[in-house]
């Protein structure tokens, strides 16, 4: 299968080819004809499947193929992303396809000044890639006005729904003309999900691609048990090892990034940590230096690893389990071995994450296993010096008040 035998226009082929995209991916093979044909799509796969193309290719050789006038704040095609991080990479996509087309396109999300979004609006484009809070905020300010929409596509729709975003989502459809094409994504499609598809889309077309289990047999996985005490330790142990060159750590809170990072780059290994409480700007920094090799390591909660788009991330470590909500554990693996590539996931298990590892092994059906380590209180210890050792008692109050101190120019420089 190619490209051209999906029928995509000249522009179009010309980009994908810019791109070094020599065939298809199954998502591409299976969506892009159903589009083509102005059906209504319910699309399951994970991020790494080349869903985003999927859609992005379609939507520009319909909208090219009736054209209309840009109409200011009336964007034509909607997209609605979860984070900033997917809207943005969603929008890149529309100028990486569309690089050899004249499609107005611009992304909006919160946490930044909305000045350039309202810009833009008044500008007018073609397509508009979203989150749902913002948008929602500029259409009852009167900015954007989506009478005139044609095509929406609703992104993660899961993670929509996992983020709260659902009454906002609901409330952006109200405002939508009836007759459009739609699109719905998910990695995952519970009933909740599929109850939600039926109320928005006209006789879908359902395309399935890797279901979770053969994306997860991709990833090597490992599971070391070990003491909460020495989870640093054991990471520093792990990172000996170069051949983890490029390596997404995941902690269960925005503290415990930090922590780690702090530790990491004390240790010259350098690192980056990306959560809620980062500007947005911190966030594109801290990205790019990972993008780029600059930090070998990015430590990320889950909600602001959703969406990142990076294809040669070598091992992912799970150094807190996702134990509130075990399927994350899948979306987390899955951004290693993309694209064909080798992937390595490691998981440090304590024993109150003991639960949360057997709900995973029956959610992937298969058993993870088990790495032995060294790490046994002392030589862990040993091992990370002063970043796993309890402080000597003399030394604890100032300890803690430059570990405060340390807080609190953090906060500051937020
Ligand atoms: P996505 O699932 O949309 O996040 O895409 C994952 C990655 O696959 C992106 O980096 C795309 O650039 C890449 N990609 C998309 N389509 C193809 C293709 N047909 N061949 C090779 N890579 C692709």
């Amino acid at each position: 299968m190619t490209f051209r035998n999906l029928k995509l226009i000249e522009p179009l082929l010309e980009a994908v080819a810019k791109q070094g995209y020599t065939a298809p991916t199954p998502i591409q093979e299976q969506a892009i004809p159903h589009i083509l044909q102005g059906k209504d799509l319910i699309g399951i796969a994970q991020t790494g499947t080349g869903k985003t193309a999927a859609f992005v290719l379609p939507l520009l050789q319909l909208m090219s193929q009736s054209p209309r006038r840009t109409i200011p704040k009336s964007p034509r095609t909607l997209v609605l992303a979860p984070t900033r991080e997917l809207a943005a990479q969603i929008d890149e996509s529309f100028a990486t396809y569309g690089s050899f087309m004249r499609f107005r396109h611009t992304v909006m999300f919160g946490g930044v000044s909305q000045v350039h979004q309202v810009r833009a609006m008044s500008e007018g484009v073609d397509v508009l890639v979203a989150t749902p809070g913002r948008l929602l905020d500029l259409m009852n300010q009167g900015y954007v006005n989506l009478n005139h929409l044609e095509f929406l596509v609703l992104d993660e729709v899961d993670r929509m729904l996992d983020m709260g975003f659902i009454v906002d989502v609901k409330r952006i459809i109200s405002k939508l003309p009836t007759h459009r094409q739609s699109i719905f994504l998910s990695a995952t499609m519970p009933h909740s999900i599929s109850e939600l598809a039926n109320t928005l889309l006209r006789h879908p077309v359902r395309v399935e691609v890797a279901p979770q289990a053969t994306t997860v047999k991709l990833v090597q996985q490992k599971v070391l048990f070990v003491d909460e005490r020495n989870k640093t330790a054991i990471l520093l142990e792990l990172l000996r090892h170069e051949d983890l060159r490029c390596v997404l750590i995941f902690t269960r809170t925005k503290r415990r990034a930090n922590s780690v990072a702090e530790v990491l780059t004390a240790r010259g290994i350098r690192a980056e940590a990306i959560h809620g409480n980062k500007s947005q700007g911190q966030r594109t920094r801290a990205l790019e230096n990972f993008k780029s090799g600059h930090a070998r390591v990015l430590v990320a909660t889950d909600i602001a690893a959703r969406g990142i788009d990076i294809d040669d991330i070598s091992h992912v470590m799970n150094y807190d389990l996702p134990v509130d909500q075990v399927d994350y554990y899948v979306h987390r693996i899955g951004r290693t071995a993309r694209a064909g590539a080798k992937g390595t996931a490691y998981s440090l298990c304590a024993s109150h994450e003991r639960d949360a590892l057997r709900e995973i092994e029956s959610l992937i059906r298969m058993h993870i296993e088990v790495m032995s380590h060294s790490f046994h209180s002392n030589t862990a210890r040993d091992a990370v010096g002063a970043a796993a050792r309890p402080p000597p008692k003399q030394q604890r109050g100032q300890r803690r008040s430059n570990e405060n101190r340390q807080n609190r120019r953090q906060y500051r420089s937020r």
